[in-house]
Order: structure tokens, then C-alpha cells, then sequence
């Protein structure tokens, strides 16, 4: 982190608070201040007006705001942090976690404001956050901003992982400010707005649990509970209590989000337990990766140097922050089998969302015993010369479409094979698979495939070229990615080089902690 630029700049409060006609509730904000900090966005300087870098009109449409609100300069100030939304009730929230597998104590929102929660179209309550809207009681020795490149990075990300139907948190913009942001070099700053049911963290259970503050985490589970999982009040499970139930719950979310991570080649980068969602969804997009060839052992964190967050570790990861999260509700529970208990959930849930995945992924719509063991030997020839691994799942889909409607002219499976070097082993792979394809209805599969098997990934590559024109000014290379990765299924004619292998240039690209 840096050190604090100097942004001498107006009061928010001297603006007039923008219109929106969202419905705003603030539940968390009720907390108290045990929970979070009232405090309003810090505005950037005025000589650096905001300008629009990306924007969803799926996310604005979700929160009920009128379509023209990607033309609204007074929502472009707001979202920036430069002028007040009218019915927001902006925190900074406190949680701790350990990063590293090391405790690290608070942290906190140190550069992200809960604005309030809204009642969006599904009447559930949509928070709204902005990330890199100014220092906060939480920011430590941070300077509360966002720059350019991640902001970008998470936006994309977010709504690109929604469209594969990855559980996560979804973003409505990203604005860009000519303000100097110093990181490594001076960069531009920016500010994401996220929205998710909620942005409570592992973390902010950990916080209380530390400081012996029982009834502060009463409360909060409560309120996880009432809000997100009625359904653990109710049940016999667990003996019926509701916290160990609640635990069970959440392990299980958390054992669903790793089997989609781990089947799209998602690798978050940074499993620290303050970017766990209680919700298991993704949060928190850092230097996280797609996958290019495939290498469990791939570290997509430039500073994570022992690989703690190495793709095949993140299903153990997981399971080493839900005890983080066990040991913290542990208070509440009172009984360690059954915290352990409601743990191993994730344990039991996690192989089976697994081959539900690669199953879907295979175009396996039956189930027989030797499915593991094919898949097995599926990701053996993959991991053997680092095959592409979206481009493969891509091909292998087209290559079952194909040979169920008997394309004349159809390329066969050369197209497949010309990912290999080791044909032969290659071949005797595919003979095995097309043997146990062959008891399955071959249109059925093809259509499965071509459902879960992305063309259009968010590649580093793709991404950087995107920041680079944004850098430039240009932002229609981060509108043209959002348009390809929100249907990331389809074939998109015209767009193969953002299906195709990264280029060269991309292997250069480090991704570091710092954003
Ligand atoms: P992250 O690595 O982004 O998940 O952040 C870890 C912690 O550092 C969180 O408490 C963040 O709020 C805080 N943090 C990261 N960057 C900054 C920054 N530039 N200013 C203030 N706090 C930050
Ligand atoms: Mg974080």
C-alpha cells in the first residue's frame, strides 16, 4: 500500500444529494456502531472529473434504476464519491481475518463504503458498495483508492463470472478520475460499485470472535441468519441449533463456489479469510486468474511466492477458512463436534459438486462408476503439456456437436488433436471417451457442452488490453469484453482471436496484490 495523497477537496455534504428513486433500506448500517463507521465517500479533487469507464445495464436493471442512468452526470459524481445518493446511508465496515494463514487482526474497510442496501427488482435487498471512495477508519497505512487496472480487472471479472453462472458479486460501473493514485508508479484512480446480497466476510465473524465481544456476535449471526438462512432457525438438524446450522449452511455455499471455480479454471489468488463471502460467493477480485494451460500447480498471485493459493490448493484452502469460520462461531455453537460436523459439510459436498461440473463438462448426463477415473485421465492429458484449458473444453464440445450431427466436412477430431503433441496418448484418451460418450444421447451431450463449456473467458491478456486503451482514453475495449463475457456460450462471429490462445506478449504479464 501507499502512502496518502494529498486530496484537498470539498465536503461531500456541500452537493446535493442525487436522486435515484432506489428504494434504500440500510439493514446493516442499523447494526450500530460496533459493526461499522458512518462516514461519506471522500470526494476526488475537482480539477479531475469523473468519467465513465465501463458500465452494466444488466446490474442497473437489478437495482431498478431507469435505463438512462448511464447518461446521468449527477449519478457519474455520486458514483464517484463527489456528490451524496439521496436515501444512502453510507458505512465502513470492521471485520479482521487471517491472510496468509496468519492471523492479521483488523482490517476492515479500508477503501470500500457500503453505501446502503436497496430493494433491486428481486425485493431482497441488494447492497451497493464503492470500492476506492477515500480513506476510512480501517484504511491502516492505505490511501483508500482503487486505481484503473484492478478496477477495471473487478468489474469485468464480476460480471463475467455471473454470466458462467459462478455465484458472485456483481458490479453496476466503473469511473475513472485523472487523480493520481501512487502504487508503483503514479496510476489513475478509479472507483468500482459492486453490488451482492451482502459483503459480509468470514472475516467479520473472526473480528468479534477475537475480542471476546459474545453478543456483538450474536447479533451478527442473527442477523446472517434471519437475512440469509431462515432456515437454519427452523431446523432439526444440528441438533437444532442454529448456529452450527448456519455454519453447515454456509459450508456448503462455500463447497459449491469451489467446484465452479475449480471446473472454469478460476483461481481467486487471494483465499485470505476476509475475502470469503458468507454467502460463497466470489469476492474480492484481486490479481485472481482464467486459467491459460493447465497447471494445478499454477500461482496466479505474483506475491504469493510459496503457492499457498495455487489452483489445486483452493478446494483445501477453503476448507482451512471454514475452521476459521467454525472457531469463530464456536462461541455460539458450543459444541466442537458439531462445529466439526457442520465443517465436513464441505468435505462431503465439495467431490460431488466436482464431478457435477466435470461431469456436465465431459457432456455425461448419466452416471456410471468409472466416471472419476475418466475424468481423471482427462485432466492427466491436460496437465501433461499444459493443454489450453478453455480452448480444450471448447473443442472437445464443438468436436461432440459435430460428430452428432455428422457435419459433412467436419474437421473430425483433428482440431482437438492439433492441441497435443503426444498424439498417442492423446488418442488413446479420446478413444476411452468416446466409448463411454457412445452410451450417452450424442445431441443431448453436445447441447450440455456447448451450455458449460465457455468460448469467451476473461484471459489476463484480454483484460490487460483492455486497460491499456482505457488508459488511453479509449474504454470500447472494455465495453466489447463485457459484451463477449456476459454470453460467454455463444459463438460471437467475428471474435476469434479473444477465443484464441494468448499471445506472447501475454506471459510477460505479472499480477501482484497491488491494486
Ligand atoms: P485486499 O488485499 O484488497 O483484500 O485488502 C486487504 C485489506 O487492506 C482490506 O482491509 C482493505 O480494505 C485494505 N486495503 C487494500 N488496499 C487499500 C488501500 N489502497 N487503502 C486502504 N485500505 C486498503
Ligand atoms: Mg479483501
Amino acid at each position: 500500500m501507499s502512502a496518502v495523497l494529498d486530496t484537498a477537496t470539498p465536503a461531500q455534504g456541500d452537493t446535493a444529494p442525487v436522486q435515484t428513486g432506489l428504494r434504500w433500506i440500510n439493514r446493516y448500517a442499523r447494526l450500530g456502531a460496533a459493526y461499522a463507521t458512518a462516514l461519506a465517500p471522500q470526494p476526488l479533487p475537482t480539477s479531475h472529473p469523473p468519467y465513465w469507464v465501463g458500465q452494466s445495464r444488466a446490474v442497473g436493471d437489478l437495482l431498478g434504476l431507469t435505463p438512462d442512468w448511464t447518461a446521468s452526470s449527477e449519478l457519474l459524481a455520486a458514483l464517484s464519491g463527489n456528490a451524496p445518493l439521496a436515501g444512502s446511508a453510507p458505512v465502513a465496515t470492521v471485520y479482521s481475518g487471517h491472510q496468509f494463514g496468519v492471523w492479521a487482526g483488523q482490517l476492515g474497510d479500508g477503501r470500500a463504503l457500503l453505501l446502503g442496501e436497496v430493494l433491486g427488482e428481486t425485493e431482497n435487498g441488494l447492497e451497493i458498495q464503492l470500492k476506492g471512495a477515500g480513506r476510512t477508519p480501517y484504511s491502516r497505512m492505505g490511501d483508500g483508492r482503487a486505481v484503473l487496472r484492478s478496477s477495471i480487472r473487478e468489474f469485468l471479472a464480476s460480471e463475467a463470472m455471473h454470466a458462467l453462472g459462478v455465484p458472485t458479486t456483481r458490479a453496476l460501473c466503473v469511473t475513472g478520475s485523472d487523480a493520481p493514485v501512487r502504487r508503483e508508479t503514479i496510476e489513475i484512480a478509479a472507483v468500482v460499485t459492486r453490488v451482492a446480497p451482502s459483503f459480509i466476510r468470514f472475516g467479520h465473524f473472526e473480528h468479534f470472535a477475537a475480542r471476546e465481544q459474545i453478543d456483538e456476535l450474536r447479533v451478527l449471526a442473527d442477523y446472517v441468519i434471519e437475512r440469509y438462512y431462515p432456515e437454519c432457525r427452523t431446523t432439526d438438524a444440528y441438533q437444532g441449533n442454529a448456529y452450527a446450522a448456519l455454519l453447515a449452511a454456509v459450508s456448503e455455499r462455500t463447497a459449491v463456489l469451489l467446484g465452479h471455480w475449480q471446473a472454469v479454471g478460476f483461481c481467486h489468488g487471494v483465499m485470505n479469510t476476509d475475502n470469503m463471502s458468507i454467502l460463497g460467493l466470489t469476492l474480492d477480485y484481486g490479481p485472481y486468474q482464467f486459467l491459460d494451460g493447465y497447471d494445478p500447480g499454477h500461482i496466479c498471485n505474483h506475491s504469493d511466492t510459496a503457492g499457498r493459493y495455487a489452483y489445486a490448493r483452493q478446494p483445501n484452502v477453503a476448507y482451512w477458512n471454514l475452521h476459521a469460520l467454525a472457531q469463530a462461531l464456536l462461541p455460539l455453537i458450543e459444541d466442537e463436534t458439531l462445529a466439526q460436523a457442520a465443517v465436513d459439510v464441505y468435505r462431503e459436498r465439495f467431490p460431488l459438486e466436482l464431478d457435477a461440473r466435470y461431469r456436465a463438462k465431459l457432456g455425461l448426463r448419466t452416471e456410471q462408476a468409472d466416471d472419476r477415473a475418466l475424468l481423471e485421465a482427462t485432466l492427466r492429458v491436460l496437465a501433461q503439456e499444459r493443454t489450453d484449458y478453455t480452448i480444450f473444453w471448447r473443442r472437445l464440445s464443438r468436436h461432440v456437436a459435430d460428430s452428432a450431427t455428422d457435419k459433412p466436412g467436419s474437421a473430425g477430431a483433428q482440431n482437438l488433436r492439433d492441441l497435443f503433441i503426444d498424439t498417442t496418448a492423446f488418442d488413446a484418451w479420446l478413444r476411452r471417451y468416446e466409448a463411454r460418450l457412445s452410451q450417452e444421447n450424442a445431441q443431448d451431450s453436445a447441447n450440455l457442452m456447448l451450455r458449460v463449456n465457455p468460448k469467451f473467458v476473461l484471459r489476463n491478456w484480454l483484460g490487460e488490453q483492455a486497460i491499456r486503451q482505457a488508459r488511453d482514453k479509449d474504454y470500447t475495449g472494455v465495453a466489447r469484453l463485457l459484451t463477449l463475457l456476459e454470453r460467454p456460450f455463444d459463438e460471437h462471429p467475428g471474435f476469434e482471436a479473444e477465443a484464441g490462445f494468448p499471445p506472447d506478449w501475454a506471459s510477460s504479464i505479472e499480477i501482484s496484490c497491488s491494486s
